[in-house]
């Protein structure tokens, strides 16, 4: 089996140390304050998991599972797969996305958490392609603006595969 070697858009170093940042950036926001994470499924897993292990251990985690990728394209169709098990009324929620793209999923998101009265909810995301947005959506915490290319690795799949990649690679191999 490969381990298949894509093109670095990121390496691990560099993810390792945007995570440092962010998580500098998400406690000054908080200021003390207890939060839960919600990790988005499948693809932050990853991400979740690193940025976590920078936080304080008092930090909550629950996930919640939403799909609408079927290959490298978006059906438009956001379907919820696994719903919390942690009920966020008065709670600050901060949503830990794997990436934005059209702005669909994190609308479709926002509007479901908030109608569970948290006391905030605020969004980190690692990858946002800023270029691809058809929805106005506010996130928070940016890990890395990207231009337009599907990405792999670091948690992102293609069709579940490429998930364990250590790096976030472009999407297919350039031809040499
Ligand atoms: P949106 O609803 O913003 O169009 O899409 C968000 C979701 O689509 C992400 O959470 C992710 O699951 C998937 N997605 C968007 N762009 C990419 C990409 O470049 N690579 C991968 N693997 N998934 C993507």
């Amino acid at each position: 089996m490969s381990l298949g070697n894509l093109e670095p858009l990121f390496t691990t170093e560099q993810l390792q140390h945007r995570i440092q940042e962010l998580s500098q950036e998400i406690l000054a926001s908080y200021g003390g304050e207890p939060f839960i994470c919600v990790g988005i499924l499948k693809g932050s897993f990853i991400f979740l998991a690193d940025l976590l292990r920078t936080l304080p251990v008092e930090v909550k985690v629950d996930f919640l599972g939403l799909s609408s990728y079927s290959g490298t394209e978006s059906t438009g169709v956001v379907r919820l797969t696994h719903d919390l098990k942690t009920d966020i009324s008065g709670m600050h929620v901060l949503v830990v996305e794997d990436i934005v793209d059209s702005g669909l999923t994190l609308s479709y998101l926002l509007r479901m958490l908030g109608a569970r009265q948290p006391k905030s909810l605020k969004v980190v995301a690692l990858l946002d392609k800023v270029a691809r947005r058809t929805v106005d959506v506010d996130i928070d915490f940016v890990g890395f603006p990207i231009e337009d290319h599907f990405v792999v690795g670091y948690g992102l799949d293609l069709d579940e595969g490429y998930r364990g990649l250590p790096y976030i690679g472009m999407f297919p191999p350039s031809a040499e």
